[in-house]
């Protein structure tokens, strides 16, 4: 029935480009830079002003071992991602970031990033957690590069004026509703909603890239802005492909108490030392050697731990503190000017004072789009599980490349976006004829678009958006933790499932087409949605564990049966089919001629 009327009451407008990148965060804009630059006939989506992307909050820094302040190698960062991804990375991409690492680097300094100096000019590199010399063994290594704590902002605005100058056209505040595709299954487009004027665009390309970010919104504390919230994903998932490794969800140790924002693991890379109620600096008892700077999930957990065991401070004993107060104040005054700022509006401290009251906090999405180390999106098969599907990139957080594994190390994903933005260029100039015709229009997949997009703008249930918003993300909270079992993420399948129900009891009160905010979160509730469900199932049939996935009820790691990726698909009617993928453990380049060590990177113990 409405499949025609739906079509026809909209105002359309219709583009074609070789290539089109949805999203302008850090890996958007590097992605839409590279192809740019290669004369690429480029258009940019996103539904926010591309300097406001959450890219625009990374604090801390951009690893790359450019040995700047002390001995490093490429190797020894690859062993720390290897471990840090818990073994479950695939290693050619992992060597790819790494070894590319200090180019991308280089380049973004060529570009303009405003990069912190030391007294030599050399770019400023400071330690982060995990990061360690000699193959794990350490000393920690300062490898991160920093513009003070405001690194990603300077990447972010260094990128867009790049993307500007070599012409990419942008679409700003446009939002991205869903993919357009073939009858042979090949990605051919995208449609997008004007926000400010109400018209619909239908962008034809020879290459769609999504590089839209993570889904932390899904829950209900998190450091990612309100926009993070999985549309690429959710996208993905409607067009019948599946997302990968959804289980892993990484905590960030120190999200303010009570508001959620980040105070960067740069602050402890600077000297900044967590402790319990007793006054114990108890990191050094769990890890020590890498103390308060071990990897993420080790240390969320740690602090986890400490509250239950009621070591927690403050009134309801729930939290951790953090001092920075032993610093020298020109040291935080330099180095850490945002963090200082907002522990005084977030919390109400002065860090050359007192603590900071922190938290474990939603921080980052491990899982995403499965792709290979060219950001070219797989559909895997059992027989074909790199098969390649065709039209379709995907960069950044959104991406699942899979260099995080189970766990990211702190400053691997700012250089994730540079490393892979700029791969999916390179292979974008090689794959794009620039000389075939565009694609033209499939006019049932843009209907069945238009239908879908129809019906929620006219959404008459009794259930607001937010209402039922909140009801996942307390359930994602509670259910999908630092910690889970059994029986919390038994529930957790149980609680998500009958919210997936209630979606078609959804009310939407605004029918308007112009800045309706009403239609967008419900477009972006659908979207998390299909994250989360994705990211529930995949962790309870997961029994083990491996970095952020930890299983009170199955404590350890289980090489032989779980050494594999996670692929899940979801339905329409949020039915999740379940399946798995081989990890890439062989490194592309032979030991014999510079490559590492096979024997380096075999699985063992994972200890900081
Ligand atoms: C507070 C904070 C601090 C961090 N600090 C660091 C750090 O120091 N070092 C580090 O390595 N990592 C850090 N991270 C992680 C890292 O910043 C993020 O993983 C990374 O910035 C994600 O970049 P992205 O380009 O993939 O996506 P984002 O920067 O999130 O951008 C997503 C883009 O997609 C667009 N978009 C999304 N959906 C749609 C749609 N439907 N239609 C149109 N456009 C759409 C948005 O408008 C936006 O432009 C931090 C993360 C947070 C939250």
């Amino acid at each position: 029935m409405a499949s025609e009327k739906a079509s026809s009451a909209y105002t359309y407008v219709d583009h074609k480009f070789d290539v089109v990148i949805v999203g302008a965060g850090g890996a958007g804009l590097r992605a839409t830079l590279g192809m740019a630059e290669q004369g690429l006939k480029t258009a940019c989506i996103t539904k926010v002003f591309p300097t406001r992307s959450h890219t625009v909050a990374a604090q801390g820094g951009i690893a790359a071992s450019l040995r700047n302040m002390g001995p490093d190698h490429w190797q020894w960062h690859l062993y720390d991602t290897v471990k840090g991804s818990d073994w479950l990375g695939d290693v050619d991409a992992m060597e790819y970031l790494t070894r590319e690492a200090p180019a991308a680097v280089y380049e973004l300094e060529h570009y303009g990033v405003p990069f912190s100096r030391t007294e030599e000019g050399k770019i400023y590199q400071r330690p982060f957690g995990g990061h360690m010399q000699n193959f794990g063994d350490g000393p920690p290594v300062q490898r991160t590069c920093a513009a003070a704590d405001r690194t990603g902002h300077a990447i972010l605005h260094t990128l867009y004026g790049q993307s500007l100058r070599n012409n990419a056209q942008f679409f700003i505040e446009y939002f991205a509703l869903d993919l357009i595709m073939d009858d042979d299954g090949t990605c051919i487009g995208v449609v997008a909603w004007n926000l400010d004027d109400g018209t619909i665009h239908r962008f034809s390309a020879k290459m769609v890239v999504l590089a839209t970010g993570g889904y932390g919104r899904a829950y209900f504390s998190a450091t990612s802005a309100h926009t993070c919230t999985g549309d690429g994903g959710g996208m993905v998932a409607r067009a019948g492909l599946p997302l990968q490794d959804m289980e892993f969800v990484q905590f960030h140790p120190t999200g303010i108490y009570g508001a959620g924002c980040l105070i960067t693991e740069g602050a402890r890379g600077e000297g900044g030392y967590l402790v319990n109620s007793e006054g114990e600096r108890f990191m050094e008892r769990y890890a020590p050697s890498a103390k308060d700077l071990a990897s993420r999930d080790v240390v969320s957990r740690c602090m986890t731990m400490e509250i239950r065991e009621g070591r927690g401070v403050g009134k309801l004993k729930d939290h951790i503190y953090l001092h920075l107060d032993h610093l020298d104040p020109a040291v935080l005054h330099e180095r850490l000017p945002g963090i200082s700022e907002s522990a005084k509006i977030f919390a109400g401290v002065d860090v050359t004072r007192e603590p900071i009251p922190v938290l474990p906090t939603v921080h980052y999405n491990m899982g995403g789009i499965p792709t290979n180390y060219w950001g070219e999106v797989l559909n895997p098969t059992p027989k074909a599980p790199d098969r390649i599907q065709p039209g379709l990139m995907a960069v950044g957080e959104a991406g699942c490349a899979s260099v995080h594994g189970a766990n990211r190390l702190g400053s691997n994903s700012l250089i994730d976006l540079v490393v892979f933005g700029r791969a999916a260029a390179i292979k974008a100039g090689q794959v794009v004829d620039r000389n075939a015709a565009i694609p033209s229009l499939n006019m049932a997949s843009v209907d069945k678009i238009m239908d879908r997009f129809d019906q929620l703008r006219h959404a008459n249930g009794s259930t607001p958006t937010a209402v039922l918003r909140e009801r996942m993300q307390r359930a994602m909270q509670e259910d999908a933790a630092v910690f889970r079992t059994q029986d919390t993420l038994e529930q957790g399948c149980k609680r998500i499932s009958k919210i997936w129900g209630e979606l078609k009891d959804i009310k939407v009160f605004d029918r308007s087409m112009i800045w309706n905010s009403d239609l967008v979160e419900t477009l972006e509730l659908e979207n998390l949605m299909a994250n989360a469900i994705c990211t529930v199932y995949g962790a309870e049939a997961r029994k083990e564990s491996r970095g952020a996935h930890a299983r009170e009820d199955f404590d350890k790691r289980d090489d032989k049966n779980w050494r594999k990726h996670t692929l899940s698909w979801v339905d329409a009617n949020g039915k999740v089919t379940l399946g798995y993928r081989a990890v890439h453990t062989e490194p592309q380049l032979a030991y014999e001629d510079g490559g590492i060590d096979p024997a380096r990177i075999a699985p063992k113990a994972r200890v900081y």
